[in-house]
């Protein structure tokens, strides 16, 4: 199955006010699918709802559907905590916990049921490995993570994401707050990881979304414009917006 997230006409609001506007997308499976636009269009707002995270937001609803194979991420009948070790998700201001390095990595594989101290132990590793981060803190893992620098800190958060074994992994502007060293690190760490998972990517950052997508998506004020390989929308948007938005003009 190539498609593996499903947007059907969904609409959402916050209380009153409609932020997400009749949006259909096919995100594709192993791949990485960027999710761009101007500040405030949607894009956290549409990637909080694939694994239901804005559930926090008591004035938070939802029209039409979202389907993950085959199954609705809104089904009351869905369990969550399952549902959630699918679905990995780094956040637009990546904090790591008040603990040790360690501890934030194994922090999510206690509630998955996951106790054994060796088997943790490996999962710590081979996570940190994966994110790129195991040969700048295999000694220290016992440091806060608030000693660790930016870049470090964001990698700590996709080796958090990544621990519990998911199938996708979302992240929100994983790079804004970084210089253009760590920037280029997390790049190919995540050209890296889309061999493995499914990564869907919110940046403003064009180039970026340039360089790393294999599809891209266009949102302006909480509608999808235009979609499809992100080669063929830089070559040539069929849309005059998208275009604006490329050119610098929006
Ligand atoms: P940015 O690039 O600045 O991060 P964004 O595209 O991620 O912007 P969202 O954070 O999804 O945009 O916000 C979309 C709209 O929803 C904005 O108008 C914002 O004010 C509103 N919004 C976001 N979160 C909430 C919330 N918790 N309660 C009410 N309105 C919200
Ligand atoms: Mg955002």
């Amino acid at each position: 199955m190539e498609n593996i997230i499903t947007f059907k006409n969904f609409n959402s609001f916050y209380g009153n006010k409609q932020v997400l506007k009749d949006i259909n997308i096919n995100f594709k499976r192993n791949k990485i699918s960027a999710i761009i636009g101007p500040s405030g269009c949607g894009k956290s707002t549409l990637l909080r709802s694939i694994n239901r995270m804005n559930d926090e937001v008591s004035s938070y609803k939802t029209t039409g559907e979202l389907i993950y194979e085959n199954k609705s991420i809104y089904d009351k009948n869905l369990d969550l905590t399952i549902f959630r070790k699918k679905v990995g998700m780094v956040f637009q201001k990546p904090v790591p916990f008040p603990m040790s390095i360690y501890e934030n990595v194994s922090f999510g594989l206690k509630i998955h049921g996951i106790k054994d101290k060796r088997k943790i132990d490996k999962i710590v590793e081979k996570s940190l490995k994966g994110a790129a981060l195991w040969n700048e803190v295999k000694d220290e893992l016992n440091k806060s993570a608030y000693s660790l620098s930016g870049g470090q800190q964001q990698r700590l958060c996709i080796a958090r994401a990544i621990a519990i074994d998911p199938e996708v992994i979302l992240l929100d502007e994983p790079t804004s707050a970084l210089d253009p060293i760590a920037t280029q690190k997390i790049e190919r760490l995540i050209e890296e990881l889309s061999e493995r998972y499914t990564i869907i990517i919110v940046t403003h950052n064009l180039a970026q979304a340039i360089r790393i997508s294999n599809y891209m998506y266009f949102m302006y004020q909480g509608e999808l414009i235009e979609s499809g390989l992100t080669s063929n929308i830089i070559k040539a948007p069929k849309i005059k917006l998208t275009e604006d938005y490329l050119n610098g003009r929006i």
